[in-house]
């Protein structure tokens, strides 16, 4: 079965390692969507950022495959590479204009989000003042559904992500989000929208990183935990794994630029509470022992198998072409 990890960070430099990306690989994972930018990075880092990790996966040939499909997945995996995807939180680097879902897609992006954190001029965040899709972002949700891209909702706010799932024609992810019935914090999402991507087909996949998971030093146990209230709440075929674990490289430069506030995008009010706890995520070889954390939740093998790369294998089967 394919371990499939929705979403992890590198830094935003063209220079960014993948040493971390392959010990994914080695902890036995199949595919990895990196990011390649956020609403509050300029489109000149994320144009470098997306054509220096095209050329670290070209320069692997032996290692990584840039995934057009699933069977470009499964591929990867009977001949021991690790397959990759890109994914773009937020629509502001689409420069309001719908065409440019295409040209992402084209370069690799397989998951986009439409708002981070905060409101844009397509959809609103989940750090912000309750917004809903606007006009625009109706087109833009035409535009990913035509382009063949995952959905994903995961920093979208409450209202928007019910306005994206009723509008989108495929099924909608949460490729890294927690639920808000487990922790309090404004990231984590409500038991409405868990079922409402569930009625879209789509998964939830859950994060491992500590402030949503409520625990300063979260394990695969939180994990399970997580995604056993998604499966209990909607069924197993709906819950995924998004580790979210974002890997620093000190030596380099990889800091938006200009008017970049922390504290705008990542409010302590919201719950983010970094002066006396800054993120800590899962470890990597969460993968190595979520399989059996998740069965001790109550899950068979099998069951275990979905949430860990099955369901999004299903879902991305049916979005990508
Ligand atoms: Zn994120």
């Amino acid at each position: 079965m394919i371990h499939w990890e929705a979403h992890a960070c590198l830094p935003l430099h063209p220079q960014a390692s993948f040493a971390p990306i392959e010990r994914f690989h080695a902890a036995g994972v199949h595919y990895v969507s990196i990011n390649i930018g956020m609403d509050m990075n300029p489109l000149s880092q994320v144009m470098q950022t997306i054509a220096g990790f095209r050329a670290s996966v070209a320069a692997q040939p032996e290692r990584f495959v840039l995934a057009n499909t699933v069977q470009d997945v499964q591929r990867a995996a009977a001949q021991g590479k690790l397959a990759i995807g890109f994914d773009l939180e937020g629509a502001m680097p689409l420069l309001e204009q719908p065409d440019m879902v295409a040209v992402y897609q084209s370069l690799g992006v397989r998951q986009m989000h439409l708002a981070y954190n905060r409101n844009n001029s397509v959809a609103g965040g989940c750090h912000d003042v309750e917004q809903g899709l606007t006009s625009l972002g109706y087109r833009v949700v035409q535009a990913i559904n035509a382009a063949g891209v995952l959905m994903d909702c995961s920093h979208t706010g409450r209202r928007c992500s019910l306005d994206i799932m009723a509008a989108s024609s495929a099924p909608v992810i949460f490729s890294h989000a927690n639920p808000l019935s487990l922790v309090e914090h404004g990231r984590n999402v409500t038991d409405e929208q868990i079922r409402t991507c569930a009625a879209t087909g789509g998964v939830v996949c859950v994060s491992g990183v500590s402030f949503f998971l409520g625990n300063n030093h979260p394990t695969a146990v939180d994990v399970a935990r997580h995604a056993a209230y998604v499966a209990d709440l909607v069924g197993v075929q709906h819950a995924g794994v998004g580790l979210d674990i974002s890997f620093r490289q000190p030596e380099l430069d990889d800091n938006p630029p200009d008017n970049y506030d922390p504290s705008y995008w990542w409010p302590s009010s919201a719950g983010y509470n970094r002066a006396v706890h800054p993120s800590t995520y899962t470890p990597i070889d969460t993968w190595q022992v979520l399989g059996q954390a998740l069965q001790d939740t109550g899950m068979t093998a099998t069951e275990a198998a979905l949430v860990m790369g099955g369901n999004m294998m299903r879902v991305a089967g049916q979005v990508w072409r």
